[in-house]
């Protein structure tokens, strides 16, 4: 906010934010620092339904492991998740992936196969590691390199990413390469997925050079020459490499942050069931029958819970809400002692494409990928079930989720070591989906929630899943929020 308003009335502005992942986390802090800023006396109360803040961030700390349940690092290109470590101290903190391993298998044939070196996301930008690659067979090359001579397609509207990666690059491509890659990003079916919610760069590309490797291969030349590629770390100190985590994992963040929120009040255990208008604001109620009053009140849940919370204020933005669609998913982590496993371990682990019919989509080389995962003589790794169409594992026992697992490993890298141990995190509609038309779909809701001044929504349901397009969504609700409450004021 840039002009500070004359405040004349003292009493704080009540703010009542629900959920407490890392969106209300980030509304919260963003709320605490703004309103001090601009001279707006406010309140918050963060209301969280489980027993700890951090929602699908969530780090274990077991026999000198660092486990990550959730998230397991961010991307660097979005600012916001790096400014916030930077503005809580944090800075210090943040960790890079172990580059010089940096490979990704992909499961063809029940083995695992090089991704080629110089496949950017899906498109490949060198010629001779993609020639001698045996990952896609002869008729499958010769077809990506028709991307260079497909015209552009004049439609502006929405398509599906499966549909997007057939008519560039083929059906080969989006089978080996572009599905298993893209859906460890965006738990998603490529041939429902958003295009232009999920990867508007590839339009982009498109767009401005006709092909997407030669936009692709430009934008390398141009990355190239602006940083030199070298640089082991940015100018300020934080590290150069694509994802970003913490040292000691992301639920440090979480705890920083909770410890950051002083101007508040923070409740774990309070499962909000109730948002009601009233003559001066709002009253939040949950499901044990306790009540507070807001000026505004900032829903940073999944969309269905926050379809349920409005139902009562609008029937129809209720039902916009619920049209976000939600899929399951579970991380099953395993430790092991490094010598007990023969596996080279020459990367970060691998993805596996929905045509090998196989129970575990990935597996993460966590301790290689990022330091101080293990102790000196462990290895941590960490497999994924679940997502479209697979989503009935998820409800399977955790005994029997690691044998899943156990047996993925076995075949798939020939460990057969018993685990130190393993623990098994289960995601239950937590990842949503960005359908066809999502961009469309989220300016409907937001269009609607426009006649309920007071009330914001935000989260990984409307304008990114990533941590950082969370945290950018809770500060701007509580911008949204302080400027209405300012101009109340005024
Ligand atoms: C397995 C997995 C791996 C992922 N990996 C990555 C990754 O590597 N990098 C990345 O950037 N992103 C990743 N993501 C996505 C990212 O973690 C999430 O999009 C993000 O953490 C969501 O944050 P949020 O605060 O919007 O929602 P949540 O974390 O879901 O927080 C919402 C909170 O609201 C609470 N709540 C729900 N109902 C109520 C109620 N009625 N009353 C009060 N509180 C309520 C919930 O308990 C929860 O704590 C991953 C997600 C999963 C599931």
């Amino acid at each position: 906010m840039n002009a500070a308003p004359i405040v004349t009335d003292h009493s704080p502005r009540r703010v009542v934010i629900v959920g407490g992942g890392i969106t209300g986390l980030a509304a919260a802090y963003a709320l605490q620092e703004q309103s001090r800023k601009a001279n707006i006396p406010t309140r918050f109360t963060l209301l969280e339904s489980s027993d700890r803040f951090g929602g699908k961030i969530l780090t274990e700390h077991v026999g000198g492991f660092t486990i990550e349940g959730g998230p397991d690092c961010y991307i660097r290109q979005k600012p916001w998740a790096t400014e916030l470590c930077q503005s809580l101290g944090l800075g210090g903190e943040l960790i890079g992936t172990n580059d010089e391993r940096r490979k990704t298998f992909v499961v063809q044939k029940q083995r695992l196969t090089p991704l080629p070196d110089g496949v950017m996301l899906i498109v490949p930008t060198r010629i001779t590691p993609f020639i001698t690659s045996s990952l896609i067979s002869w008729p499958g090359k010769l077809r990506m390199g028709l991307d260079f001579f497909i015209p552009r397609r004049e439609e502006k509207d929405d398509e599906s990413v499966g549909a997007f990666v057939r008519r560039r690059l083929g059906g080969e491509a989006l089978d080996k390469i572009a599905e298993p890659l893209l859906s460890g990003i965006h738990v998603s079916d490529p041939e429902s997925q958003s295009l232009l919610a999920t990867f508007p760069r590839f339009r982009a590309l498109e767009e401005q050079h006709g092909s997407l490797i030669r936009g692709m291969l430009a934008q390398k030349r141009s990355n190239h020459n602006h940083s030199g590629n070298t640089a082991p770390s940015s100018s300020n100190g934080t590290p150069a490499s694509m994802f970003i985590s913490l040292r000691s994992g992301l639920g440090e963040l979480v705890a920083v942050l909770q410890e950051a929120l002083t101007e508040g009040d923070l409740y774990t255990g309070v499962k909000v069931s109730s948002l009601e208008r009233t003559q001066n604001g709002f009253r939040v109620g949950s499901t044990t029958g306790e009540t507070w009053e807001a000026d505004a009140v900032i829903l940073a849940v999944p969309a269905y819970i926050s379809a349920d919370l409005v139902s009562h204020l609008d029937a129809e933005l209720s039902s916009m809400l619920s049209a976000i669609r939600y899929v399951s998913t579970a991380t099953i982590s395993l430790a092991y002692t490094r010598n007990s496993v023969k596996h080279p371990l020459n990367g970060f682990g691998y993805v596996t494409p929905r045509s090998e019919q196989r129970q575990v989509s990935a597996c993460t080389w966590s301790s290689i990928k990022f330091d101080s995962r293990a102790p000196q003589d462990g290895l941590l790794l960490r497999c994924f079930v679940g997502g479209p169409g697979r989503e009935e594992l998820v409800s399977l026992e955790n005994p029997e989720l690691v044998n899943v697992a156990r047996r993925e490993l076995a075949e798939m890298m020939g460990i057969n070591a018993q685990p130190l141990f393993a623990r098994v995190y289960r995601w239950n509609k937590a990842n949503p989906l960005y359908d066809v038309g999502h961009l469309e779909r989220v300016e409907q809701i937001r269009n609607r929630v426009a006649n309920h001044p007071g009330v914001f929504l935000c989260g990984s349901a409307y304008d990114g899943v990533g941590i950082p397009d969370c945290i950018h969504q809770g500060q701007q609700a509580a911008e949204q929020a302080l400027k209405s409450l300012s101009l109340e004021l005024a």
